[in-house]
């Protein structure tokens, strides 16, 4: 049996702090499209966006915020049936700054 080693790695959170964005006043590149009850696809985002992009407010709606998106696609590919979100990339120069992978 061999005793390996492993050193523990930085947690997802650290290496998350190391990006950078740029914020394009204004202009976000991600919108909810205006909804009175949000599907089950729109509501999952609020738990599923890896930069807690979206949230539920107290009216019932959800709303997203895209500043620190990481342009996964997530929500695009959750919400593509329902038509919910409106997604683009961010125009150039802004956007997320990977520093760290
Ligand atoms: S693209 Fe990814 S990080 Fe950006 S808002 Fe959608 S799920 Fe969140």
């Amino acid at each position: 049996m061999t005793d390996l080693a492993i050193a523990p790695g930085p947690k997802v959170e650290e290496k998350l702090f190391q990006n950078r964005y740029l914020v394009d006043a204004g202009k976000p590149h991600i919108r909810v499209r205006p909804h009175e009850v949000p599907s089950a696809s729109l509501l999952a985002m609020t738990t599923l966006c890896p930069a807690g992009c979206y949230a539920l407010a107290e009216s019932g709606q959800v709303e997203v915020a895209a500043d620190g998106c990481l342009e996964c696609g997530t929500c695009r590919i959750i919400t593509k049936a329902t038509g919910e979100v409106e997604w683009n990339y961010p125009r150039g120069g802004f956007g997320v700054l990977y520093k760290f992978g």
